[in-house]
């Protein structure tokens, strides 16, 4: 699926900026914090213009956003939700998304059995990151 599809199946009004901002997303490879979508955007964008869009993104559920270290938050294609999590490395900091799909019929067991309306659900994995095992 191509940016400008995965906008349009989400109800998001195509923009040059926004087709920007999720090609800086797509190819980064890993969650992104917003300092870094600016060095990696090409031109300038207006750093409120970026998080407008942000906002947007994860509003339409085209993104995700999560805190892993506590500290900035950042940004990645897909679902906060279930099929979807992040794992935090406490030595060097990376963050790196993680296929979760296998803890979704679990999530929906919790979920029937609550009496809110859960609207997001996040499963952040702390820990240490292959290299740094194999450093
Ligand atoms: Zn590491
Ligand atoms: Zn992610």
């Amino acid at each position: 699926m191509d940016a400008r599809e995965r906008l349009e199946r989400c109800g998001v009004a195509v923009t040059a900026n926004r087709l920007l901002v999720l090609g800086a997303l797509s190819g980064a490879g890993r969650p992104q914090t917003p300092q870094e979508l600016l060095i990696a955007l090409p031109g300038r964008m207006n750093r409120v213009t970026l998080y407008r869009i942000l906002e947007l993104l994860v509003e339409r559920g085209v993104a995700a956003r999560h805190n892993a270290d506590g500290r900035a938050f950042r940004y990645c294609l897909g679902q906060g939700a279930a099929g979807h999590s992040h794992f935090h490395c406490t030595r060097c900091g990376a963050t790196r998304c993680v296929d979760s799909a296998t803890l979704e019929p679990g999530l929906s067991r919790l979920l029937s059995g609550l009496p809110m309306q859960v609207d997001m659900a996040e499963v952040t994995l702390g820990g240490v990151c292959e290299s740094c095992l194999n450093a």
